[in-house]
């Protein structure tokens, strides 16, 4: 006999096919809501969800108003599909993510707790994985103690404790969730969604903006500043070069065109190719690979004592611009103190 699942229970897993039949029985149509004043208020609230995401909170709050809630949770896939950033969509994938495993850590309902984990194809309480499940939710945690070479193997499944099977479980909800974005929108949606998804646009950029301060060439680290020292001489970059140099750029606050005229500095510089390159992959790609991927591409060159510190070169332009600003203001310190030690009559000379 099949589960009835109460409305509540939705807002809290409201990935369940029970949610679509939830909101299809109200008579909620995705491509009407622009055109309605509760659709707005819907699309507004979805906005609010994704900002959720994008400021980095965990849980979004629940409402009493459960259509809404369910509502807002399917609209702010659909926007994040239309604005087509992966950085947001994995955003959004991991408060997503959070957010249902802390139901389903809290659920007292047993069946509705094993539907939960039936529909993503997860299990609770085994203490052991299979070694293929295990290193591709590992491979996302840096801890050395994750690699399998110090795990306990046992006829091809990996043993785990509690905590760290609730890490992994986290992990494989996170995956679930973000391998199923973007949807694909139709392109009439898309264009009724524009306003609210400028809007995602302006705080995503905002939120970039807040992270990594303004842009700070000497911060770079020695892999981008040489690949775009290689792009300005006109060297026909790699693949990997050409999308690691574009999505770091992007990725610390440049725009698309900005990121262009990177690459216009180059002597062969075709503008209409580069920036369909640059479309693509801030568009499609966007994430800067760690420093073992940029090392895997041969990308990970001229290498300083800072890259000791770091394992990915996010991390490194973060730590430089830090470490540059305390120089600075270091320096200016120190040139007021000087100018305050000169008797006032030689400073008059
Ligand atoms: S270690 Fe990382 S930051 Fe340093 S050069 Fe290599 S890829 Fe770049």
């Amino acid at each position: 006999m099949r589960l009835a699942v109460e409305p509540r229970d939705l807002t809290h897993y409201p990935f369940l096919k029970e949610s679509q039949e939830f909101l299809a029985a109200r008579g909620i149509k995705m491509n009407e809501l622009a055109s309605s004043a509760l659709g707005r208020k819907y699309l507004d609230s979805a906005v609010e969800r994704v900002k959720y995401a994008i400021d980095g909170k965990e849980m979004y709050p629940e409402s009493q108003d459960f259509v809404a809630d369910i509502a807002t949770y399917v609209l702010a896939r659909v926007l994040v599909s239309c604005v087509k950033d992966r950085n947001l969509i994995d955003r959004l994938a991991r408060m997503e993510a959070k957010r249902a495993y802390y139901y389903l850590q809290e659920e007292e309902n047993a069946k509705l707790k094993n539907h939960v984990c039936e529909t993503l194809g997860i299990s609770f309480g085994t203490g052991a994985m299979p070694v293929i499940r295990y290193v591709e939710l590992a491979s996302a945690v840096r801890e050395p103690k994750w690699r399998l070479i110090n795990r306990d193997v046992e006829a091809g499944t990996v043993k785990i404790s509690d905590d760290e099977q609730d890490i992994l479980l986290r992990e494989r909800i996170r995956k679930i969730f973000s391998s199923q974005l973007p949807l694909s929108i139709p392109p009439s949606m898309e264009h009724e969604f524009v306003p609210w998804c400028e809007k995602i646009s302006a705080s995503l950029q905002e939120r970039t903006l807040a992270e990594f301060g303004a842009i700070d060439e000497s911060a770079y680290p020695p892999c981008i500043q040489a690949l775009i020292a290689g792009a300005s001489a006109g060297v026909n970059l790699s693949h990997s070069g050409r999308f690691a140099m574009t999505a770091f750029l992007n990725n610390i606050g440049m725009t698309p065109a900005q990121v262009a005229g990177i690459f216009a500095r180059s002597p062969d510089f075709n503008p209409d190719m580069t920036i369909y390159q640059v479309d693509h992959i801030t568009t499609h790609e966007y994430t800067t690979p760690a420093c073992q991927t940029m090392l895997t591409h041969g990308i990970c060159v001229n290498r300083d004592a800072q890259c000791d510190k770091v394992s990915h070169p996010l991390n490194y332009y973060r730590a430089k611009k830090k470490l540059l600003e305390r120089k600075r203001l270091r320096a200016e310190a120190a040139v007021k103190v000087a100018s305050e030690s000169i008797p006032a009559e030689k400073q008059d000379d």
